[in-house]
């Protein structure tokens, strides 16, 4: 999609701060941190929402639920604990219309969010 923010760092066209990169993902991050670690795993594939997930692409979300648990291990806060998370929609906040993963750790949180 020409107009994704995140599809342009897919191509290249805007530089993020990249933590891991394979054939079918992208991680790079938050440029607004809520989290020592804050980090946001995208699939290279354009889907707008999760709602949008179907048979066919919902592998390339276990594949971001597998590199954020890579980078986790790497940041060191495996162990201490970590939220993974992707809001869908305007209730949920989400800004973006390119799913993400957001992988946030670092320090204690409370449940429920906000
Ligand atoms: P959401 O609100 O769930 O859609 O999350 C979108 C996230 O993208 C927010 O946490 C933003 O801080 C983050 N974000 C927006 N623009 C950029 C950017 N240029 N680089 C890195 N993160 C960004």
């Amino acid at each position: 999609m020409t107009d994704c923010l995140f599809c342009k760092m897919v191509s290249g066209e805007i530089q993020p701060d990249v933590v891991y990169e394979d054939e079918d993902v992208l991680a790079f991050r938050d440029v607004n941190p809520q989290a020592p670690t804050h980090v946001l795993v995208i699939p290279k594939t354009h889907i707008a929402t999760t709602n949008d997930l179907d048979a066919d692409n919902v592998q390339l979300v276990s594949k971001c639920y597998l590199a954020a648990q890579q980078i986790a291990a790497d940041a060191g806060i495996a162990e201490r604990g970590y939220r993974m998370v992707m809001n869908c929609n305007p209730e949920a906040g989400q800004s973006v219309y390119h799913i993400h993963l957001h992988l946030l750790g670092g320090r204690p949180m409370s449940w429920p969010p906000g």
